[in-house]
């Protein structure tokens, strides 16, 4: 038997999480039996541990869209016994048994060697969040962002995908500036790397201007709503920014003055079905010339399984700060 831990609907609409003992035969009948080392905690994760519907369709579920560990099995024969691996997205939390549990069983095709210079714990410090910061990053880039062409901006800076969306283009070089409803966390992020702290409030309600004077010229969005058009709205001519996220809204009021005006561009942004070569690729960019160093450390609070549903709670109220990871040793 394995722990995991468990969400169920208790009465229409309340989900309850608990930690269970569970046996390896519950697990879906995939390929690859993986021994969890370290899972972490995911804005998805949060939806999915309180019944959002679209995340997960059927509980009792276990949830967890990253997990990194030691393989015990590969019937496909693509890793080997105490390889370690890791895996992120695909169905994987979703209404596949996730890596908040000491093992799972996937696809072999959803799992990536996990590269030897971050080993399980970094890499799930970095998990679905690096990787979508990463993908952001690689996107503005082939999009010509540069930093001699001017400001970087981040919504969601304090979140997941936004600190490390921060301290990333920081290390690129990119004058930052960091849009954050914890004014009071300006430190944190001047700390990864922010040179501007711009209060989230300046940006959430919609305004029926066209356009407005540029603030900057590249963006990384995790809030999504009223605050993406906004943002787009006070991008420079022939910047571009990318959209990953709706921690804020998924709806929003738009106009096509800043694209045919100003020539900027929207990217939009998916870290879970993206081909597995693409995930190596970036993991393999995080690992090397993009890593965040010292900062990841900054940024990663470590938790035990039990403590998980605390910090779930935290996270669906966007009270989270950084990156959460879960130790299943601990
Ligand atoms: P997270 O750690 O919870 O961070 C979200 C951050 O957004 C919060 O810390 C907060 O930052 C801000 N926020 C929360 N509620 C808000 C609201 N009502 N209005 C404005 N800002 C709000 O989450 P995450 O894991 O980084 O994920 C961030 C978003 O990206 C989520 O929507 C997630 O679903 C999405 N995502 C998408 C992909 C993809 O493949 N496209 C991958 C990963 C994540 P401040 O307090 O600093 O403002």
């Amino acid at each position: 038997t394995f722990r995991a831990l468990r969400v169920e609907e208790v009465a229409p609409g309340k989900f309850d999480q608990r930690i269970e003992s569970q046996e390896i035969d519950a697990l879906p009948a995939h390929e690859l039996l993986i021994e969890v080392e370290y899972s972490s905690l995911n804005y998805k994760d949060a939806l999915s541990a309180f019944g959002q519907p679209g995340v997960t369709r059927e509980y009792p579920h276990t949830p967890g869209i990253d997990a990194a560990g030691r393989v015990l099995e590969d019937a496909s024969g693509t890793f080997q016994p105490g390889q370690q691996v890791l895996v992120t997205g695909y169905d994987l939390g979703m209404n596949t048994a996730g890596g908040l549990a000491e093992r799972i069983r996937v696809p072999a095709s959803w799992a990536v060697a996990c590269p030897e210079s971050l080993g399980a714990r970094d890499a799930m410090a970095l998990g679905t969040a690096g990787l979508t910061a990463g993908l952001c990053v690689q996107k503005l880039l082939a999009a010509g962002a540069t930093p001699e062409g001017g400001t970087a901006v981040v919504t969601g800076a304090t979140g997941g995908v936004g600190s490390i969306a921060v301290a990333l283009l920081a290390k690129l070089g990119f004058r930052v500036a960091a849009v954050t409803g914890k004014l009071e966390s300006a430190e944190f992020l001047t700390a990864l790397g922010a040179e501007k702290i711009i209060d989230r409030d300046m940006l959430a309600e919609y305004s029926p201007r066209a356009l407005v004077k540029p603030q900057w010229q590249w963006g990384v969005d995790s809030v999504g709503g009223e605050t993406l058009f906004n943002l787009i709205k006070a991008t420079g001519y022939g910047g571009a920014v990318a959209a990953c996220g709706l921690a804020g809204g998924a709806q929003f009021n738009a106009s096509v003055y800043p694209f045919i005006l100003r020539g900027v561009s929207l990217l939009g942004i998916d870290s879970v079905e993206q081909p597995l070569s693409a995930k190596a690729a970036v993991w393999e960019k995080l690992a090397g010339e993009w890593n965040i160093g010292e900062k990841l450390a900054r940024i990663t609070e470590e938790l035990s399984l039990a403590q998980a549903p605390e910090f779930l709670a935290r996270l669906h109220r966007g009270h989270g700060i950084g990156r959460y990871i879960v130790n299943l040793n601990k």
